[in-house]
């Protein structure tokens, strides 16, 4: 519950305008929640109407997204991005291509970025797009036909210094590609108007592990200063088998931990030997087929169908990287009461309200998405630098900044989370140090944005 009659008043206003928006007001509720103390020792952010402005995005833009199919039939999507806040850099977040995708989603999303792309360090503010578009079981030319499509419209909005989109769900490289050839085609430019390009095209190295590794690399170093200890020797659970999830397991391995279960939207395999990751990268990035596959190959492990199950397999660790809302209250008792001592977050808000309660009330160690996953954008921002430099850094340069940025962000929430009065709760830290470096830059520029 809010104290602070400001804060409650702000909610109760975002409530009444966007009604049923159940992702994006559970996204704007928890920041809420998490600033009490900021607000009470900063009175300048009421007396500017900073949280009033900051939930409301500067911009959103729904369009049409018509293609046609390999049948000959013309199709039609829902395309959105949202530009959220511009306060301290050019806006910048994924494209999510999946059905569950609408307003809510994408607004949540976008909500989070502005967040995450402070405590980053580097100079981005936030957005997120996407479309309801489904790629599974598409051809390739159904893909790039709607990727050029979306693009065609999206390319009015989006610019080097205005809008630099990336990957998310269902968007990796080869989307990337798609939409970054049509917006060169329409403009007649090469510019770093989307991050996660390709090496030879002005992409950059590390980008494609950076969520993924950069989670590990905040687990390790959270870790280290609050518990004393490492990835060495741990038992560790990680939901999806995307691009997150599949580079989380390599760092998590290299760390010394040990990973015995994945997932994707069907189910999830058991492997108490160690997931066999080679064979995960052949079934998802080359076959692009289902994680069932596994089983096939690795007649020691098990598969489940459903995706929930995978929280009820005994762990120390447990790192969700599928999708928002995955762990529920009754999972996160689950993990718990199995002996689950930390839960860092790939995806984005995987956890619920009720599944973060049992968390902290149970002391576990908790990494926030906001602050987790952003080594994923923190080497977009990177890409941007290289591009504007015209110039292409190594791995060990771009991984070596990457692993900076992470501690960082780590000993920025934790600290934040001491100056709140709340030494260890990394939500309340990372909201309330991402919140203060973009609400200041509000209040120096003035209302009028
Ligand atoms: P991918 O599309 O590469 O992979 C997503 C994985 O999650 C797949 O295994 C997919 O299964 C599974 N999944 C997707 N939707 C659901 C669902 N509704 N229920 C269960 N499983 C699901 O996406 P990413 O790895 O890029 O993204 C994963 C999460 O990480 C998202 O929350 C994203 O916002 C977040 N993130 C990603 C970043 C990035 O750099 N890519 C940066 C920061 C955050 P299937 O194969 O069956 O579809």
């Amino acid at each position: 519950m809010m104290k602070s009659a400001y804060l409650a008043g702000v909610y109760a206003e975002v409530e009444r305008r966007n009604p049923g928006e159940k992702e994006f007001l559970q996204a704007v509720r928890e920041v809420l929640e998490s600033l009490e103390a900021v607000c009470e020792k900063h009175p300048e952010y009421e007396a500017n109407g900073v949280l009033e402005r900051m939930v409301e995005p500067e911009r959103f833009i729904q369009f049409r997204v018509s293609w046609v199919d390999d049948a000959g039939k013309v199709q039609v999507n829902r395309g959105f991005r949202v530009q959220f806040n511009s306060a301290i850099g050019p806006y910048k977040g994924g494209l999510r291509l999946h059905p569950s995708v609408n307003a809510s989603v994408i607004k949540f999303l976008g909500f989070e970025q502005v967040f995450k792309n402070s405590l980053t360090g580097l100079p981005m503010g936030g957005g997120k797009g996407g479309s309801d578009f489904d790629p599974k079981g598409k051809s390739d030319g159904e893909i790039m036909r709607f990727c050029q499509s979306f693009m065609t419209e999206l390319s009015k909005h989006i610019g080097q210094f205005t809008d630099v989109p990336a990957g998310d769900i269902g968007v990796g490289a080869r989307e990337i590609g798609y939409m970054y050839g049509q917006y060169k085609r329409l403009r007649n430019e090469f510019t770093g108007v989307l991050t996660g390009k390709g090496l030879k095209w002005g992409g950059s190295l590390a980008r494609t592990e950076a969520t993924g590794f950069g989670l590990c690399y905040f687990t390790q170093e959270a870790l280290q200063c609050m518990r004393g200890e490492s990835f060495a020797g741990k038992t560790v659970v990680i939901s999806g088998s995307g691009n997150v999830a599949i580079y989380a397991c390599q760092k998590a391995a290299e760390l010394g931990g040990k990973v015995v279960a994945m997932s994707d939207s069907n189910g999830f395999v058991h492997d108490p030997e160690g997931i066999d990751l080679a064979l995960v990268k052949q079934i998802k990035e080359v076959r692009r087929a289902r994680i069932s596959e596994y089983v096939k190959t690795r007649t020691g492990a098990s598969y489940t169908e459903g995706c929930a199950g995978i929280w009820g397999i005994p762990c120390d660790i447990a790192l969700p990287c599928a999708t928002q809302n995955e762990i529920d209250g009754e999972a996160a008792k689950l993990l718990v009461k199995n002996g689950c001592k930390v839960v860092c977050e790939g995806a984005n808000m995987p956890s619920t309200p009720e599944a973060i309660e049992t968390y902290l009330a149970n002391g576990v160690l908790y990494g926030p998405a906001k602050a987790t996953n952003a080594g994923g954008v923190a080497v977009s921002g990177l890409e941007m630098s290289q591009n504007s430099l015209r110039l292409a850094w190594t791995f060990e340069e771009v991984d070596g900044r990457l692993k900076e940025i992470m501690k960082n962000i780590f000993h920025n929430a934790y600290n934040a989370s001491k100056e709140c009065g709340v030494e260890g709760n990394l939500m309340v830290g990372a909201n309330a140090a991402g919140f203060m470096k973009v609400a200041d830059a509000m209040v120096a520029q003035g209302v009028a944005y």
